[in-house]
């Protein structure tokens, strides 16, 4: 059987967002949540794991962690 794949819990970030002010718990438009620590490292849907960050900036992190091999 293949490991499930860790999947974020909307609901629980909706609700983070939503605290800092961000409307409908949305990321505006541009941006995009990240886990600072990836779910697949044993991340959770803390406060403290997600950052609002810019599209472009998601993408080169996701890019890296590729190459890297830690994703
Ligand atoms: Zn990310």
């Amino acid at each position: 059987m293949m490991p499930k794949k860790r999947v974020a819990d909307e609901k629980k970030i909706k609700g983070i967002l939503e605290q800092r002010g961000y409307k409908g718990g949305k990321p505006p438009r541009g941006y995009e949540v990240h886990h600072t620590k990836p779910l697949a490292a044993g991340g959770k849907d803390t406060p403290e794991n997600i950052r609002v960050i810019k599209t472009s900036t998601h993408r080169q992190i996701h890019k890296n962690r590729r190459a890297r091999g830690d994703e």
